[in-house]
């Protein structure tokens, strides 16, 4: 029939306009995301022990971490997301043994120059041997009182059982 075309994409049109509205006035109104968004990173420095799995997790080689060792600890020099390459899949969330990586809803990440893009959650200057070696001191000398009161609290559980023999 002549016109029916017409007739369907204006039925179509007037039901979209007398319908329920399914767009918000974006920037003043934002639509309620889900919890599992994938917006902007969150890097919690303290939660994350260094592991390196976000790092080979990752398909597009997004993540940078670097460390030192101090005291037999890792301590992280630079974490850097490089976020030009993300693909937003979230392997490097799901690896995470620790949760110290995981989405924001915040999804405004909008740049004016590339250069900012990158997301620097840590960007540290190694620590000066002076302070590595003060450090090791530290920890050595903890170790030693630990060990040594184990080794105490062991005799004394001992000599406590010997005379419960001999009572
Ligand atoms: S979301 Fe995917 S692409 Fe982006 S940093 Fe994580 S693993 Fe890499
Ligand atoms: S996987 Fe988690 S704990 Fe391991 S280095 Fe990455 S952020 Fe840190």
């Amino acid at each position: 029939m002549f016109g029916e075309g017409l007739i369907k994409g204006l039925t179509i049109t007037w039901k979209s306009l007398i319908g329920k509205k399914i767009t918000v006035l974006y920037p003043d109104e934002i639509y309620s995301l889900p919890d599992r968004f994938h917006g902007k990173f969150r890097f919690d420095k303290d939660a994350c022990i260094s592991c390196g799995m976000c790092v080979r997790a990752c398909p597009n080689k997004v993540i940078t971490l670097e460390t030192e060792k101090v005291a037999k600890k890792k301590r992280i020099l630079k974490y850097e997301m490089d976020i030009k390459y993300c693909l937003f899949c979230g392997l490097c969330v799901e690896s995470c043994p620790k949760d110290a990586l995981g989405y924001e809803k915040d999804f405004e990440m909008c740049q004016y120059k590339w250069e900012k893009l990158p997301m620097v959650f840590v960007d540290e200057e190694p620590l000066p041997a002076e302070e590595k070696e003060r450090l090791e001191e530290e920890a050595k000398k903890a170790a030693e009182a630990k060990k040594a009161a184990q080794e105490a609290a062991k005799a004394k559980a001992a000599e406590d059982a010997s005379q419960g023999k001999e009572g």
